[in-house]
């Protein structure tokens, strides 16, 4: 595992996600190491050698360099998407503390913010999530099952970890979300994954598996791990799969935001 300090130019990068304005990624790499991720195609920006999970940037000036940016934004103040290409709580958070010095930014010039993980650590920082009027805190949960979650997510926490997560940060007053994605067709349990997230989400999206040449092969393998048949991608019904994601959270009364497919 290769692990390099660096500096950056620049923390803030405009987004092309709906929903935010401006995106910002700690660390180059992710060592959460998911089969399906769609990050991957940031190693050709990098001059690792190294596969995609088996390296990472870290990015040790970022907050300071943020301070520099926002104070010529104060005056405009965008949304701001916290990891679009990296997990900012990935594990070596724990000792590097970027996500957390970048928060203590965000908090000064009181910016919206949203993040999206899939670690507990993010309770670590509740306090300074408090501190940001607009704040909202995802957690993603593709199953709730430990022997999938490992294979298809092997750095991530495991889901029940998650979901207490998802309730720590909801019973301390931040608005929480989940994000049911990727969908893995036959291995995402829906029917028990919605009512599992009642009362710890203020609401819910979903995105279709984006399932291609660059992750094609690692998503099969894993299917195979996880003792599963490799469905036929191109034949799944992602319209049925999104009505009974729709009316599953309506039973819940858990507000869909989107379901998203590539
Ligand atoms: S957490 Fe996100 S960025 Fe990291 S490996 Fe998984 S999908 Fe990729």
């Amino acid at each position: 595992m290769n692990i390099k300090e660096i500096n950056c130019k620049t923390a803030l990068t405009s987004s092309k996600l709906p929903e935010a304005d401006y995106c910002i990624n700690p660390y180059i790499g992710c060592l959460h190491k998911c089969v399906y991720c769609y990050a991957c195609f940031m190693k050709r920006f990098t001059n690792h050698p190294e596969d995609w999970g088996e390296f990472l940037d870290v990015k040790v000036n970022a907050a300071d360099i943020l301070n520099g940016e926002l104070v010529k934004k104060s005056k405009r103040k965008g949304s701001i998407f916290l990891g679009s290409v990296t997990d900012v709580y990935q594990p070596a958070e724990k000792k590097f503390q970027i996500t957390r010095k970048i928060l203590e930014v965000l908090a000064k010039y009181d910016f919206p913010v949203s993040i999206l993980t899939k670690s507990e650590l993010v309770v670590r920082d509740i306090n300074l999530l408090k501190k940001i009027s607009d704040c909202e805190v995802g957690l993603t949960i593709t199953s709730l099952n430990d022997k999938i979650s490992n294979i298809f997510e092997p750095g991530a926490s495991i889901p029940a970890k998650r979901l207490d997560a998802l309730a720590i940060l909801k019973s301390s007053g931040l608005k929480t979300y989940a994000f049911v994605g990727p969908i893995l067709p036959g291995l995402t349990d829906l029917k028990l994954i919605i009512p599992t997230l009642q009362g710890k989400i203020d609401f819910i999206m979903f995105e279709a598996l984006n399932y291609g040449k660059f992750n094609s092969d690692k998503i099969n393998l894993a299917y195979t791990e996880a003792g599963s048949n490799i469905p036929i991608f191109s034949n799944i019904n992602w319209d049925e799969i999104e009505s009974e994601a729709r009316e599953l959270s309506q039973i819940y009364r858990i507000p869909v935001k989107g379901f998203y497919r590539h």
